[in-house]
């Protein structure tokens, strides 16, 4: 079900639409795990990879 989204490369987040809606850049059908961030300034994985908002996102993605 959570197969439906597409992750984008730039950033990770997760998707349904066409483009990413954080960045604008290119989606992957290809990833795995799925991060829901709801706390990005208390996250230790969020500060990890970078993330500075809160959502869906992926924790690979690939070309
Ligand atoms: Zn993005």
């Amino acid at each position: 079900m959570v197969k439906r989204f597409k992750a984008c490369k730039e950033c990770s987040a997760l998707t349904e639409a066409n483009e990413c809606q954080l960045c604008g850049g290119d989606l992957s059908r290809d990833w795995q795990g799925f991060l829901a961030i709801i706390d990005h300034e208390h996250s230790d994985i969020a500060k990890k990879m970078g993330i500075n908002t809160n959502g869906k996102f992926a924790l690979k993605v690939r070309e």
